[in-house]
This record gives structure tokens, C-alpha cells and sequence, in this order.
């Protein structure tokens, strides 16, 4: 049965199965638009408690702790955005574009922790983050300043007389409703010549017709590709342009493919349902597997001279006219 057309391209849409929620016992309908290599969970709808259950678990829920890792870790370093972006290539393609930009304004949309804004702040930008969770805007205020608000964009757009040079978001149109209109109201805040710079899993990355291999709905409920982004740019009138990672890769080559189970993370009663042993738990809690992941990474990288332009992230910039992002 076929369910609906594309919202970013207007194919249709072909039914690939169901996968299980990321809390148990839900399951979720995944839809795959063979057009513009786009997948969207059905029902796409967002469920705010989910994020309490991975910010309750102490340090972060796996795959969220890194965070927690970068909030800690940015006040302690010299040099905090080359910091995170030697650990996680979408803050790298982050930094590359706004090295283009002669004093760029930057607002960060969905800034959670805060440790981007600001690692940008001591970068010397002037940055602001909003999130729409009050919790994750207290924590960042407390730890780095009076530089965030609880807001969601279409708000802060609606009474913002403010523009920006750049409007950021890291690993955040995956998890909303309607990606499109986030980014309709991020171009209203657009300062003339700006842009909107997005990073969010890369389908792309994979085989073609990969089944779904990101976070489970209804955490991530859409799965994007390049393509994908030039869908949205029709949808919006604007061009894209998309970071080409050659020259990271070449220092921080892919040594594993995460592909996080089929399996819920939570039980129904909000309790961790993947169990890892006891050693393995330490180590991730400490950042410990991070790092050394990292450090081999480095090492490799000395003796690599193959590599490739594409990373599970990618990194997007929208706008009037797109930053030459090659
Ligand atoms: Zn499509």
C-alpha cells in the first residue's frame, strides 16, 4: 500500500516495514521516497518524553552521552570549537563554513547543553543559542553564560527584529515534525547574503535503499540524504551547497560504521533496555571509548592517503546564495 507523497519532493512514497520505537512496545511504519533518497517514520509525530527518559539516564542515554562528554570537555580546552571539531565531523564542517563569513552573528537553533554557542563565543563569534527544552537552557546558562533561551525558532522569529549572519543547526532536523517550515522560519532570521547551516545523518553515507540505520522514531523520524537537501532547497527557493569532507578524512578516517540496533533503548517503564557489560559502560560513561576511538583514528590518518568526500554526517548550507562548502 502506498501511503502519501514526499513533503519534500512530492514522489510517492513506498512502505518498507516496520521497526521497532526506541522506548518499547511501540512500533513505527517506515515510508522511503525513492526520489530523493528520503525516509520519514509514520506516525511523524514528536513525543517530548522520550528526551526526559535519555537526559534522565546518568550522563546521557549511549549515543547521547557524548554530549554530556563535549559540556564538560569545552571549558577545559584552549581552543573548544577546534576542540569539538576534531571529535565529530559536523562541528568541523560547521567551523569550515563560518571561517568563510568576516564576523559572522550566529544563532544556534537546538543548542540542548550549549557548548557549541559557546565554544563559537570563545571563537570569537557572536553567538546565541535556543532550545526549546527550559531544563537543557538552564544547565547551559549556568555553566557558560547569559548567552541562550528557552524558545523554539518559529517564536523567536515571530518577534525577532534580529538577523542573523549564519543560523546553526547540529543533528536537529531529524528529530522534528516539519523540517521545511523550521527552515522557512531560520531564513526569516537571515541577515542578506546569510545562511542556514544544517548537519543531520547522511543516508547518502550508505548503500543505496539502505534500510533504516539511524536512531529509532520517534527520535530521529526522518532519515535524509544530498539528495534530500536538494529537495528542501526547491521546497524553499534557496540553493545548497554540501561540505566536502576529503580534507577531514584524510586526518580522522572512518575506522567503524555505527549502526545502532533495531531494538528499543528503553523499556516501558523508561529503564535502559540494552544492557552493555559493566567495563564498557565505565569507559563510555568516562568518555574513555571516545577518546581512544579518536586517538587510533589520528594514528591511522598518518598512514591514509584514500579518502573519501563522505562522512554519516552531513553538513548543508542553505541559502540565497549557498557558501561554496567544496
Ligand atoms: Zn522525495
Amino acid at each position: 500500500m502506498i501511503d502519501g507523497l514526499c513533503e519534500l519532493c512530492d514522489a510517492a512514497l513506498v512502505e518498507r516495514g516496520r521497526v521497532p520505537a526506541y522506548q518499547a512496545p511501540n512500533s513505527y511504519e517506515i515510508l522511503d521516497c525513492q526520489a530523493c533518497n528520503t525516509m520519514v517514520s509514520q506516525p511523524k509525530k514528536l513525543v517530548p518524553s522520550i528526551y526526559d527518559a535519555i537526559y534522565s539516564v546518568p550522563g546521557g542515554a549511549p549515543g547521547y552521552d557524548r554530549n554530556f562528554q563535549y559540556a564538560r570537555r569545552v571549558t577545559r580546552v584552549k581552543y573548544p570549537l577546534a576542540y569539538l571539531a576534531s571529535r565529530q565531523d559536523a562541528f568541523w564542517g560547521v567551523e569550515h563554513l563560518l571561517a568563510e563569513l568576516t564576523n559572522p552573528r550566529v544563532l544556534e537553533v537546538g543548542c540542548g547543553l550549549g557548548y557549541l554557542t559557546y565554544a563559537l563565543r570563545r571563537a570569537g563569534y557572536d553567538a546565541l543559542g535556543i532550545d526549546v527544552s527550559p531544563e537543557a537552557v538552564a544547565s547551559a546558562t549556568r555553566v557558560f553564560g547569559h548567552f541562550y533561551r528557552a524558545e523554539s525558532i518559529e517564536s523567536y522569529a515571530s518577534k525577532c527584529s534580529d538577523t542573523f549572519d549564519a543560523i546553526v543547526m547540529v543533528e536537529v532536523i531529524e528529530h522534528l515534525e516539519d523540517p521545511v517550515k523550521v527552515l522557512q522560519s531560520a531564513m526569516r532570521l537571515l541577515a542578506p547574503g546569510g545562511s542556514v547551516i544544517v548537519s543531520t545523518p547522511n543516508r547518502s553515507f550508505f548503500a543505496p535503499g539502505s534500510d533504516w540505520a539511524t536512531d529509532l522514531p520517534p527520535v530521529h523520524l526522518w532519515w535524509f540524504s544530498e539528495d534530500s537537501m536538494h529537495a528542501m532547497a526547491r521546497r524553499l527557493g534557496y540553493n545548497v551547497s554540501l561540505v566536502d569532507f576529503t580534507e577531514y578524512s584524510s586526518t580522522y578516517p572512518i575506522l567503524h560504521v555505527y549502526r545502532p540496533p533495531l531494538a528499543p533503548m528503553f523499556d516501558e517503564s523508561g529503564q535502559l533496555a540494552r544492557r552493555e557489560a559493566a567495563l564498557i559502560h565505565v569507559a563510555r560513561r568516562l568518555g574513555i571509548l571516545q577518546e581512544a576511538y579518536w586517538l587510533v583514528s589520528r594514528a591511522v590518518g598518518r598512514f591514509r592517503s584514500r579518502c573519501s568526500p563522505r562522512r554519516p554526517n552531513l553538513v548543508a548550507a542553505f541559502g540565497a546564495s549557498a557558501l561554496a562548502a567544496g
